[in-house]
């Protein structure tokens, strides 16, 4: 009876661990090679381009398979994550022993929000895993990127749906989980919609209880978690805290070390910019393409250091609500700005910092390689000269932040004694711990390489008892040491040589005696590399103790170059520092400008604008002028500067007194979300609802035309009541531009609103654009001579002259013949009054009884009815 088909016990391995990682597409190790078996390389493939080839498996059907070398495959991994799939990676585990199965495992899950290779990350970005919990009606949210090893968690109730929209706009997580509850509530919050968010996958359910927290809390915070929340008030976020860790632990199949700290989140200290305000304002991506050239963080960005662009980033989604702060980082900024050689001094430093925070999450997930180390080292280098350049600040920042900054001196030396300058940077092929770290490993050097020398001596001999003078000894990967000698010598070749390999036109031999010194040599080679990899990871235990120390200097670090970031942009762009008022409650500024479109322009050719905005005489400003006039633009550039203020950055302006602003929300120009079932209408009006409904005294609200999507009647109808409930309900600024000039009525109507416009000039049937902003209201938009400008063909544009002349006539003629027909109405009503006041006069009405005369008026006044 022939035997049942059976998978090999490798594929049977492989088949094991897929079982338990459905969800995963597994890299399988074989060798130098990940191997993706089954579906899964059906899948891979196509998603990736790789040929798609087979295996025997045992079966009689081969098994599908495509493969990857195990040296690039970040970049596949790569692209797998970014379309949302999870890898397991499956490693060789333990020695490899002749005629035994190697065992293997899976030694971690890469997905989106736990990736941690440089070829997928985002430098200047961070990476946040999201955990919600909902239980009842509370809400428990704890987020962490363990490439820096921040942590954060924080418990809300349903009510306090708008802090969670906040706090996920400002994160942008890029994965988030959740219990199966937390799916639903987070899947219907307009953040979850309007900024892309990745599926939310469901853990189990007992992954989020509090006993199952507190286990795994402990282990990974030790004490520190409960001095943050109390265990028993915050239970539902304490079991996002525990499903998060969870989550890590079953993907990184370890406690992550770098991650020690929790802290609350506190999005009440910070001004909130929504998403669609940050889209609007351009802070971090352009509308249109998307990408960071052309928006604020790229003016701003003057950052040195991976770590302080992403710090920027963090600034700037998170900007400060409080005076003191503030003016802490601002003190800081001036002390540097108005130093050159100081700040120079500092940024030349700076240059010199590879990712310290990045680096010190891979120490904490030994992940960290030798050259990771010497990067490390070189850093660690240069700060004694940070601490010596900024030994006698006088900000109390700067002094706050050297304080944080270690020397590490003890870690420098540590790693410059044991890590050669140039590793090699494959912990398999050793040759990265320095000679004379280790007596042992020097004399396993030294023998190895008499080892080489006997061999080259060898090569010698070998050469005068054959008299072949072209003889070599010679080395590769596949066959080790062996001798060549040419084909066409092979009758002088002594019979103790043994052939090896034959090739092209020469012969490939071995002798006993080559074979024993190479197994001497093999065995000290493999000695050296075992004893290396001892020593690196006792390195890199011993480096765990490092991690707090490090994470504290990469912070100071990254604050410090956002610092001298702001300074130096300041300088370069003439930018001056902001006063930041808490008790005026108002916008002032002086000849503000748009960093964005002044940097896209020539050398002053920028006009300069001023702008005032309070809470009582100056609430309200309706901006009235042509189209391309710079409303937009002027709008945009008051909010800009509000934000930039907050940051505790020097703003475009000659001078600027900014008012604490707890919310910038902008409503700016049309777009369909086809996609959610919206119209243009619709997204309009659902923004303008967020606006009113979420408005406090502290906001600053940019309308930029409201009421556009619709009737002409309806729009000017809703434009108008907005402006009588903004200025009637809320102390919030606004600035209103608008086409409909029929809102410049409003001022003297409504208190606190004031009428700007800004001028164009006409000129041989043209228009030039001036640019700058006065009292008053416009009542032309010059919308034909734009359209002209952006050429448009002059067929439609002289045909629109036309149609707009005739409009305008005909509404003088209809004016005309509505004044006539009054004018009619009028004249005729005289001739009646005429013919009554006759009338009367010949009845002689004074001498007629009151009785008489009654019912004769009523009777004449029938008759002119
Ligand atoms: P529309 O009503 O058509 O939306 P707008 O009045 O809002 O137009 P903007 O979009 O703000 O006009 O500005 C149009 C262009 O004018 C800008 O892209 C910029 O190049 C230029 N511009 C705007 N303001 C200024 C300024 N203060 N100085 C110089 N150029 C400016």
């Amino acid at each position: 009876m022939s035997k049942e088909p059976k998978l090999s016990p490798v594929f049977q391995e492989y088949v094991n661990l897929k079982e338990k990682h459905q969800d995963c597409i597994i890299f399988y190790r074989m060798g130098d090679f990940y191997e993706i078996f089954f579906e899964d390389a059906e899948l891979v493939s196509k998603l990736l381009e790789l040929t798609l080839t087979s295996k025997s498996c045992g079966l009689p059907v081969k098994a599908p398979m495509c493969g990857v070398p195990y040296h690039s495959v970040d970049g596949y991994i790569a692209k797998l994550v970014k379309l949302g799939y999870k890898v397991a990676i499956c490693e060789q585990i333990g020695e490899v022993t002749k005629g035994k199965l190697v065992d293997r495992d899976i030694v971690r899950i890469i997905t989106a929000g736990t990736v941690t290779s440089d070829t997928i990350l985002e430098n200047n970005k961070n990476n946040y895993l999201f955990c919600v919990n909902k239980y009842d009606n509370k809400i428990g949210v704890a987020y962490t990127d363990i490439t820096t090893g921040d942590f954060y968690a924080g418990e809300y109730n349903e009510k306090e749906v708008n802090k969670i929209n906040d706090i996920l706009f400002a994160v942008e997580p890029a994965e988030i989980i959740g219990n199966s509850l937390a799916k639903t509530f987070i899947q219907a919050l307009p953040s979850a919609k309007a900024l892309d968010f990745p599926t939310i996958d469901v853990c189990l359910e007992e992954k989020f209880s509090l006993s199952y927290a507190k286990e795994v809390l402990s282990k990974q915070f030790n004490d520190n978690f409960e001095k943050i929340f109390e265990l028993e008030n915050n239970p539902v976020c304490v079991g996002a805290c525990g499903a998060l860790i969870s989550y890590l632990i079953e993907t990184q199949k370890s406690l992550l070390m770098q991650i020690n700290k929790i802290k609350k989140v506190n999005i009440e200290d910070y001004m909130i910019i929504d998403a669609t305000a940050r889209k609007n304002l351009e802070i971090t991506e352009t509308l249109r393409h998307r990408g960071k050239k052309g928006t604020l963080l790229h003016i701003m960005d003057n950052t040195q250091t991976s770590m302080g662009a992403r710090q920027l980033r963090v600034w700037l989604e998170q900007p400060l609500k409080n005076t003191k702060e503030i003016n802490l980082r601002l003190d800081s900024v001036e002390e540097l700005y108005s130093n050159l050689i100081f700040r120079d001094g500092i940024i030349q430093l700076l240059k010199n910092f590879c990712d310290i925070e990045r680096l010190t999450s891979k120490i904490g997930m030994k992940t960290v390689l030798p050259k990771d180390l010497i990067n490390l080292s070189n850093s660690i280098m240069v700060l004694p000269a940070i601490k010596k350049a900024l030994a006698n600040v006088k900000s109390t920042k700067l002094k706050e932040l050297n304080n944080k900054i270690d020397g590490l001196e003890d870690l420098y030396s540590m790693i410059s004694q044991t890590i050669k300058e140039e590793p090699s940077n494959l912990l398999k092929d050793g040759g990265f711990i320095k000679s004379g770290f280790n007596e042992e490993l020097d004399r396993l050097r030294a023998f190895a390489e008499r080892g080489r020398q006997n061999i080259m001596d060898l090569q010698i001999k070998e050469r005068e008892t054959t008299g072949i003078e072209s003889l070599k000894i010679k080395y590769n990967n596949v066959y080790g040491y062996f001798i060549e000698i040419s084909r066409e010598l092979s009758n002088k070749v002594p019979l103790t040589y043994h052939r090896k390999q034959t090739v092209a036109d020469s012969d490939r031999y071995f002798t006993e005696e080559l074979k024993n010194m190479e197994e001497q040599l093999g065995s000290a080679n493999q000695d050296i590399i075992n004893l290396e990899q001892k020593i690196f990871n006792f390195l890199r235990e011993k480096l765990l103790d490092y991690i707090e120390k490090l994470q504290e200097t990469s912070k100071a670090i990254s604050e410090l170059d956002c610092l001298a970031s702001f300074a130096s942009i300041a300088v370069k762009y003439n930018y001056v520092r902001p006063v930041i008022n808490d008790n005026i409650k108002q916008i002032s500024i002086n000849e503000g400008r748009h960093p964005v479109v002044e940097n896209n322009l020539k050398a002053h050719e920028f006009i300069a604008n001023n702008t005032l905005l309070n809470q009582t005489t100056d609430k309200i400003m309706i901006i009235t002028g042509p189209n391309m006039a710079g409303k937009s633009t002027y709008m945009r550039q008051v909010a800009i500067i509000t934000l930039m203020a907050h940051l505790g950055s020097f703003v475009p302006a000659k001078s600027a007194e900014i008012s604490i602003t707890d919310r910038i929300f902008t409503r700016v120009g049309a777009s369909d979300d086809l996609s959610f079932g919206q119209s243009t209408f619709m997204v309009e009006m659902t923004e303008l609802a967020h606006i009113l409904n979420n408005t406090t005294d502290k906001s600053l609200i940019i309308l930029d035309e409201i009421g556009r999507g619709t009737s002409t009647f309806d729009g000017l109808s809703i434009a108008w009541s907005v402006v009588e409930f903004l200025s009637n309900l809320s102390k919030a600024k606004v600035l209103f531009a608008t086409h409909y000039h029929e809102l410049t009525e409003l001022e003297g109507l409504i208190p606190g609103v004031k009428n700007y416009k800004i001028n164009v000039k006409e000129f041989n049937n043209s228009i030039i654009f001036l640019r700058k902003i006065v009292r008053g209201g416009a009542n032309k938009s010059f919308g034909i001579e734009v359209a002209s400008l952006a050429g448009i063909p002059k067929l439609v544009i002289d045909r629109a002259k036309e149609i707009s002349k005739n409009i305008e006539q005909q509404n003088i003629k209809l004016n005309v013949e509505q004044n006539m027909t009054e004018n009619n109405n009028m004249l005729e009503n005289n001739e009646k009054i005429k013919q009554v006041a006759n009338l009367l006069k010949d009845l002689n009405i004074e001498r007629l009884s009151p009785m008489d005369a009654f019912s004769i008026l009523s009777d004449i006044l029938e008759k002119i009815k």
